[in-house]
């Protein structure tokens, strides 16, 4: 079965389960605890491991949305952890290999899935310290790609973005 994506507004105050205002979907007052629900979009951190020839490596999704769509490392942030810290557990945790982080790459937003929770992604370009990679966690294959042979299938069209920007930023260099 797969999980279900809520997006606002909610109908009970999570604190007391009282009722929630519905005029402003993303800023819920409770009418009984006067407690307020914010509605934020999700922090996620997007690895591009680049190599020397310039390819970067991509992961094929093992999980919905988009099962087997390619999308870059990554994924949401845990509540309060540092991006950068965030960045590298996702890297081990999808490859196997440990990285570090070389360039900021971009900022945007989207959703997850089609009518999904509004997603705030940051993209960075890390580099790998191992060969030794494999597909885990919820991926099911890793690729090396070249920036002007990239797939067709990628999931989320904030990651094609974030490619675009990297490969005119590797343009520039050469
Ligand atoms: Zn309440």
């Amino acid at each position: 079965m797969s999980e279900k994506y809520h997006t606002p507004p909610s109908s009970f105050c999570p604190w007391c389960a009282g009722q929630l205002s519905q005029e402003n979907p993303y800023r819920q007052e409770c009418a009984s605890c006067r407690s307020v629900l914010y509605h934020s979009s999700s922090p996620t951190v997007g690895a591009v491991p680049i190599d020397d020839s310039g390819k970067v490596l991509l992961a094929k999704r093992g999980i919905e949305p988009y099962y087997g769509a390619w999308n870059t490392i990554g994924g949401f942030l845990d509540y309060g952890e540092d991006p950068l810290e965030g960045l590298k557990r996702e890297v081990q945790e999808e490859t196997g290999a440990a990285c570090v982080v070389k360039d900021f790459l971009t900022m945007n937003t989207g959703t997850y899935g089609p009518d999904g929770p509004a997603l705030l992604n940051i993209y960075f370009v890390v580099q790998l310290l191992s060969d030794d990679i494999s597909p885990r966690d919820d991926v099911s294959e890793l690729r090396w790609f070249a920036l002007d042979g990239l797939p067709e299938n990628i999931a989320f069209q904030s990651d094609r973005l974030a490619l675009d920007i990297l490969k005119k930023m590797e343009e520039v260099k050469r």
